[in-house]
């Protein structure tokens, strides 16, 4: 009877969430394949940064889909290391999805341009979709672009279900592609000073987004989604994501596929966002409901900063 008591009273001594781990989901996406920084990198180097990449997600048996601008395979010389990253994915036994051929923003060419560049984006991807009996089926608007205007996004949309696709939307995003840039730099010139610090801030900036829409879609629709979370084909990516999973664990994430994740009814509910500033879909709902986003995580400054003052300048993937 003592002891029942003393159990009792050291459980209710617990912090709730020791008590009670979150039972939160979360899918994981990685952009701009082959690599974000193609142009910079020589197709030895993609697939030595594939592999890490993938061999960590294997490891710890989380999915993902990797969606690919299919212009970045074509370089001199270089055309079958890059497909042979692209490969990997599904010897991994990943899925590829489709981010337009050159990365074409919906906001910025015709409806019939970003169109051509869908059907472009699909050539080399499908095929190799089908060495695994695959096909293609997913779509993310590259700069989360959606149309200027609801009906360009509905017309866009109704292209992209004829076609096959269904839409990869984006509930997490913490703007690795700002770091990755200084971050690879640092890489080159061997500062690991530089790159610890920049580990550590993305990290902790995840931190921020996260706590930020976990509340925001709690208040919004009364519950956490199943999260979508965008990443890119990066070295940042590559040589932490381990770490980063670790911070989403804690956080009582579990990995889940792109297609589970979209059975959530949350991806249905009624969006008719148009806009730009890659603003992902709770935003979207929230927008729809006539409620602006408020106090929204502020991005490291010095992050920014070092980035504009690197002689290649990372725009917006
Ligand atoms: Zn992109």
């Amino acid at each position: 009877m003592v002891l029942a008591v003393l159990l009792l009273l050291m459980t209710a001594a617990l912090p709730l969430c020791a008590q009670n781990p979150p039972q939160r989901e979360i899918a994981i996406t990685i952009d701009d394949l082959p690599a974000a920084s193609a142009n910079s990198m020589t197709g030895t180097e993609i697939v030595e940064m594939t592999a890490k990449l993938l061999g960590t997600l294997r490891d710890q048996k989380v999915p993902a889909v990797g969606f690919v601008n299919e212009k970045k395979l074509y370089k001199f010389g270089e055309v079958d290391d890059r497909i042979k990253a692209l490969s990997m994915w599904g010897d991994y036994g990943f899925e590829l999805g489709n981010h337009t051929f050159s990365h074409a923003s919906l906001n910025r060419v015709t409806l019939k341009q970003w169109e051509e560049d869908v059907i472009r984006g699909e050539t080399v991807t499908s095929l190799l979709l089908a060495q695994h009996n695959m096909k293609m089926r997913y779509l993310r608007h590259p700069y989360l672009d959606t149309g200027r205007d609801l009906e360009t996004r509905r017309e866009a949309e109704a292209f992209l279900v004829d076609r096959g696709y269904r839409i990869a939307p984006v509930t997490m995003d913490a703007w690795d592609w700002m770091y990755a840039g200084v971050y690879e730099d640092a890489r080159r010139r061997g500062d690991t000073a530089l790159q610890q610090q920049l580990v550590s801030s993305y990290l902790s900036y995840t931190g921020a987004v996260f706590d930020y829409y976990e509340k925001f879609s709690k208040d919004l629709i009364g519950y956490e989604p199943k999260q979508i979370l965008l990443l890119h084909g990066n070295w940042l990516e590559a040589d932490h994501i381990g770490e980063l999973l670790d911070v989403l664990r804690k956080r009582g994430y579990r990995f889940v596929t792109l297609q589970d994740a979209l059975s959530d009814a949350a991806y249905s509910m009624p969006d008719e966002y148009v806009g730009e500033e890659g603003t992902g879909w709770i935003d979207h709902w929230a927008i729809t409901r006539g409620q602006a986003p408020r106090n929204t995580p502020v991005f490291p400054q010095w992050v920014i900063d070092r980035s504009n003052a690197l002689p290649h300048r990372p725009t917006q993937p």
